[in-house]
Order: structure tokens, then sequence, then C-alpha cells
């Protein structure tokens, strides 16, 4: 089985747990699980139906989903059930910006592991100016240990155009929100319903596993037309805001679309959902039919590619008397991870290529610098989206004379001192070897020629 890779982690890789599979009774599943979507037939309200403790559909029940006691029901859970979240926070909740910067943040990274980061992004660039004015080294040194620096990027693009097309007022309408770099139909969706209640709808991982199950959804959710589905669940849900509103104040746009996803993250999980306290469990046809330990069919994950990475730690006496290390800055213009940030210099091991062949082509070809290499010192394993990475760290000895700068190196090494290593935005696993290597100091011995 293939581990599970975790985007820049040097954390242990698990293997994937089997998505446990049940199914309750075949006349439900064949009374529910068709897969229509017009609203007369394809979602179920099955209230009147279930019937004491084993609360079995029946036959004859009304398969309808009224939308307007769905809306109260999520609504009224979410009233005492959602977490207390920085983002939900007085002072954030209904700004723009900082819904933006909460949204991009938690794409791809979990609630927990965005919540420090979020608070110290926002002390830094507590408004959309604050961050459009500021460098892009400095929103990625903030933006480490989160991932997915394109994100950091395109946020900062996204400051920049509120400013400069819109005066630094985030604008409210769809169309404008998503011609700003980086936003896609989610982000809009989630800015413009949560700060200005505008009925847009959203789809992400969690509202697409509670509408496959609510729905009974056959299929890879990530599929063209199984998304069309899931979109088109979310406006038609959204779209009946106005109406509920109308007898609940609380069934905003800016309640149901937070509350749908709370629901995914707390109760409709993707394993073993949490029914008996589900409040729409009446509305749910997967539920009805025994399914819902069954969806949604997992998605084909790609194959897992390894690779083997080499980095060279060279370290002098600077001018000043403090220890320098050699790091390079990776290139801003080309499709590759890590794009701008400092790190050790690397590189990936060629086909048939020996770790200390990969090393001399690095040092030699592309620094343009002559160096001996000492002792292996470190190796961590971590991945990047679906690449498993093993990087072996080596000690690298540089004389003190050597210019540094290869004719085909686009972005030259630098010596820097260990202080100047928290101002340099540095990827979260590097910055993670560079501790390492601080407070494990290379041996004069390990650092002879071989
Ligand atoms: S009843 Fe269960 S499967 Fe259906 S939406 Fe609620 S938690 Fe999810």
């Amino acid at each position: 089985m293939r581990p599970k890779i975790k985007k820049d982690s040097i954390k242990e890789t698990s293997p994937k747990s089997s998505r446990p599979t049940q199914s309750r009774k075949a006349t439900q599943t064949a009374l529910l699980s068709h897969n229509t979507l017009s609203e007369k037939s394809a979602p179920h309200n099955v209230n009147k139906a279930l019937a004491g403790s084993s609360k079995q559909l029946s036959a004859e029940s009304q398969l309808t989903f009224d939308h307007s006691h769905f809306l109260q029901q999520l609504a009224q859970w979410f009233s005492t059930a959602q977490r207390d979240l920085p983002w939900r926070e007085p002072e954030n909740a209904h700004d723009p910006y900082r819904i933006l910067v909460s949204e991009v943040m938690l794409q791809q990274t979990t609630v927990t592991a965005v919540g420090p980061f979020y608070r110290r992004f926002l002390a830094r660039f507590p408004t959309v100016q604050s961050l459009a004015a500021a460098p892009l080294n400095e929103v990625l040194t903030y933006w480490a240990g989160l991932g997915y620096y394109q994100r950091a990027r395109n946020l900062h693009a996204c400051a920049q155009a509120v400013v400069a097309k819109h005066g630094g007022v985030f604008p409210r309408n769809l169309e404008a929100v998503l011609a700003l770099p980086g936003i896609g139909r989610y982000t809009a969706g989630a800015v413009t319903s949560i700060a200005f209640d505008a009925p847009t709808p959203i789809v992400d991982a969690n509202v697409a596993r509670v509408f496959s199950r609510l729905f009974c959804l056959e299929g890879d959710l990530k599929a063209p037309a199984s998304q069309r589905r899931l979109w088109q669940e979310a406006e038609n849900l959204i779209g009946h805001c106005t109406g509920a509103a109308k007898h609940n104040a609380d069934c905003r746009p800016s309640v149901i679309n937070p509350a749908l996803m709370e629901l995914g993250a707390l109760i409709c999980t993707p394993r073993q959902p949490q029914c008996p306290f589900c409040p729409v469990e009446t509305f749910c046809a997967a539920r009805a039919a025994g399914r819902e330990n069954e969806l949604p069919h997992a998605t084909p994950k790609p194959a897992v590619i390894e690779l083997q990475d080499v980095c060279a730690f060279a370290a002098r006496c600077g001018a000043d008397g403090q220890e320098e290390i050699l790091l390079r800055q990776r290139p801003h213009d080309a499709k590759i991870w890590w794009r701008g940030m400092w790190e050790l210099p690397r590189t990936t091991l060629q086909p048939g290529e020996s770790s200390q062949d990969a090393l001399h082509r690095l040092l030699h070809d592309e620094l343009g610098i002559e160096g001996s290499i000492g002792n292996h010192l470190k190796t961590l394993q971590h991945g990047v989206t679906h690449h498993s990475i093993t990087l072996d760290c080596w000690a690298v000895e540089v004389s003190d004379n050597t210019e540094l700068g290869g004719a085909n190196e686009p972005s030259p090494a630098q010596w820097h001192n260990w202080d100047e290593l928290s101002q340099l935005a540095i990827p979260s696993t590097m910055r993670r070897l560079l501790t390492w290597l601080k407070s494990h100091p290379v041996p004069n011995e390990q650092l002879s020629l071989l």
C-alpha cells in the first residue's frame, strides 16, 4: 500500500486506511439512491417517514425536500455547535480581507494548523493595504510552514489588485471578486457570502461530502459532471436563504455556508459520520439508505513519485566573526516548488547518479564554485503534493576566497549568518534542517576531503 504523502512535512508517512463500507436494507437503497437532480425528485425529506428507534423509511413517504426547514435546522444547530475559531471573532468575522486570508490559508491546511499562522499573519498585515505594500519575500516568510506557497503569492497579488483597482475597498460584486488574481469560485463565494450575505454558493471538500450523502451522489466527486451537480445543489440551497430568512433571521448566506462546512467538519466526517447527532439526518438520502459509510466514493489518487535530493551545507567564519552558511535563492520565474525562497543549495539526483556525483554537479556546474564534499550529516523524508522526497544533507567545504555564482546559475548562492535566516523566506522542511544543523555543529574533521 502506498504511503499517504503529506505536503512539506518531515513526519513519517502513514498507511492509508481503507474506508469502511456497510449497507443497510436493499429496499431503502433502491428507493433512495437514484441520482436525479430536480427539486421534485432528488433531495429527500424523509422526516415523516422515519418511525421509531430504527428510523426506517416507509415506501409511502413524501419524498420532497423542504429547503426552508433544512436551512432552519442547519442554522439552529450551527448557532450552538460552531467552534470558536480565530476568523469567527467579531473583528474578523465580516471583514472581507480577513475572511479571504482565512479561506486561502484553510485551502489544503487543517483548521488546527492554520490558527497560529492566521493570527501572526494578521498581526503583521492587518489590512489589505498593509499586505499590498509588503515585499513578497516578507509575505512568504510569514507563510513559511503553511506550504503551498503559491497561495501566498496569489494573496499578495490579490491585495495589490484590490488597492490598485478598487481603492483598497474589497469589491462586493461576485464577478469583480472572481476577476482578482488567484480567486476561484469557492473563495469568491465564501468571501461574498460571509462578508456581504450574498447568496453565492460554495463547494469545498466538506460541503461536497455532505451533499454526496444528502443526495446519494455516486462516482468521483472531482469529476466534471459531479462538480456541476454539487455546485447546482449548493446554488439551489443558498438561493432559498432569502425565503427562509423571512421566517428565521439566522438562515442567511453568512450563516448557512459556514454551517454546511462545519457540518462536514464536525458531524458528517469522512469516516464514521455521526448521523444520530446530525441536525439534517431526516433529510439525508444516504442515511435512509444505510449508505452513509459508503459515500462518497474515494477519488483515485495519483501515484506517488519518489525523489532523491541532496543538499550542501557549507559554513565559514564571516568578517565579523560570526558563522555564515551558504544559501541559494530559488528562481522566481520557474514553475517549481518554493519559487523565490531560500535554501541550502539543493538538487535532485538524475537517473543513475550517485549523491557525490549530484553534489559535484551542484557545486561545480550550477554554483560554479570549488568545493570539497565531506560527510553525510542528516536525512529527512518529506512530501510535496504526491511526491515523496528523501533529502540527504552533506557537509561541504568551500574555500574562503571562492567567488560565488556560476555562469548558468540564475540565482547565485550567498553567505548569510544565522541571525539573518529569520528574515528570509525558507520552506519549513529546510528551516527544520537548518535548525537541526545549528544545534549540531559540524566537527572540523567531517569537512575533511573525501
Ligand atoms: S445523516 Fe449522516 S450522512 Fe447524512 S448528512 Fe447527516 S451526518 Fe452526513
